[in-house]
């Protein structure tokens, strides 16, 4: 069993679970308990990925999905991701930005017992400026383009950020995302450029805390992340260009990186496939790819906090666990990749019932057959996955 609150390797452990609790952690067998023989396995706590967007998986044809497809087509679908993400061992998701705040839907019928799925955090809809990476008529003539506001995610004032994060409150999203500069997929020119004020990005900030809601920052560029990071946001997601500036300030606020390399590589390997991508994001897809892993192994070096995501959705649901692997060829240590998305990934939520297989906590524990210490890839095949004291893969 892996301890990863201190990184250690120990073993033969009994875990015992009461409900959804683990009641106790002991090297004896408790007596009078029904026993899961997973002693030829290792076991860790629930794997978490900040970044997924449990709505959609990029294909050919996304860029019409937002024309074609209702509401319920998206909520069906993300409760089929929802389970592919909890298959491959990841019992809790960030999800930062979604269509119709279906994730939150789904958060609330996974707790309530209606489906199965991983533990959600969902900020609904992201926040973005007008044209900005997620605003989300961009491309589209101007009969369709209109001119979204703050309840649909695009803020131009002070007080329209405000009013955008009250609304989010009252959809019932656990955080807040924002899309800090462009980005590569959207089909606006600059993947880089800031896109939020200064006082924009405190308004959001400072606004959200009052909701005791933390802010996700999606940034590639180096002035819109700084922005963001001196404002007071919780994470940087990408971090593309991030600079040894930009390392500096985050530091000195404790705030997480969420690399999503696979991401990067998803989009890289597709912009050489002709009408994989429009015109316009192919530029920003060869640039950006292969850069994140380069920014990875440079943020690690610098001490950066780093937690673990992926922006699953870009690519395939499931396929999460890949991350460490490249995350490892990047120079981090398979026992620290293993702990950025177990005791950071609860550290940044907040929550401390989970992220650790100890007393107390909520019995969120999957298996692997090997050490996936001396072999990282072994998360790629987790065969016994526990959320809540519920199995879900034996
Ligand atoms: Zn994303």
């Amino acid at each position: 069993m892996i301890d990863t609150a201190e990184g250690e390797m120990l073993n033969q452990r009994f875990i015992e679970v009461t409900g959804n609790t683990i009641s106790a952690v002991e090297t004896k067998r408790p007596t009078g308990v029904k026993l899961i023989d997973l002693s030829d396995k290792t076991c860790l706590p629930g794997l978490m990925d900040m970044h997924v967007h449990l709505d959609g998986e990029m294909n050919p044809k996304s860029y019409i999905d937002g024309f074609t497809l209702n509401p319920a087509d998206l909520a069906f679908r993300a409760q089929d991701f929802g389970m592919k993400t909890l298959m491959a061992g990841f019992t809790t998701v960030r999800n930062p930005g979604d269509s119709y705040n279906v994730t939150i839907s789904l958060r609330n019928a996974i707790n309530q017992g209606i489906v199965n799925g991983p533990r959600i955090y969902s900020a609904g809809k992201s926040l973005a400026t007008t044209g900005g990476h997620a605003d989300p008529t961009n491309g589209t003539n101007a009969d369709l383009m209109g001119d979204p506001g703050p309840k649909e995610g695009v803020v131009n004032s002070v007080e329209g950020a405000r009013k955008a994060v009250r609304q989010r409150y009252k959809d019932g999203a656990d955080f807040i995302k924002i899309t800090a500069t462009g980005g590569v997929l959207s089909l606006a020119k600059s993947g880089q450029n800031p896109q939020f004020t200064e006082e924009e990005l405190r308004s959001v900030v400072e606004t959200a805390n009052d909701y005791n809601m933390h802010v996700a920052a999606h940034a590639h560029g180096e002035e819109g992340m700084l922005r963001a990071v001196n404002a007071g946001i919780t994470s940087i997601e990408h971090g593309t260009y991030m600079s040894d500036k930009v390392m500096k300030a985050m530091k000195k606020k404790g705030t997480y990186y969420v690399p999503t390399i696979i991401a990067g590589k998803f989009v890289a390997e597709k912009a050489e496939i002709d009408g994989f991508f429009p015109e316009i994001v192919r530029p920003k897809a060869r640039a950006v790819g292969p850069k994140i892993q380069q920014t990875f192994a440079k943020a690690y070096d610098y001490g950066v906090k780093i937690a673990f995501g992926t922006d699953s959705g870009v690519s395939a649901h499931g396929d999460n666990a890949k991350e460490f692997q490249y995350m490892v060829e990047a120079g981090m240590p398979a026992m620290e990749a293993i702990q950025s998305a177990t005791v950071t990934t609860a550290n940044l939520l907040k929550n401390n019932t989970i992220g650790v297989i100890k007393k107390g906590n909520l019995a969120d524990i999957i298996a692997v057959d090997g050490n996936p210490v001396d072999n990282i890839t072994l998360l790629q095949d987790v065969t016994f996955v526990m959320k809540d004291g519920k199995v879900y893969k034996q």
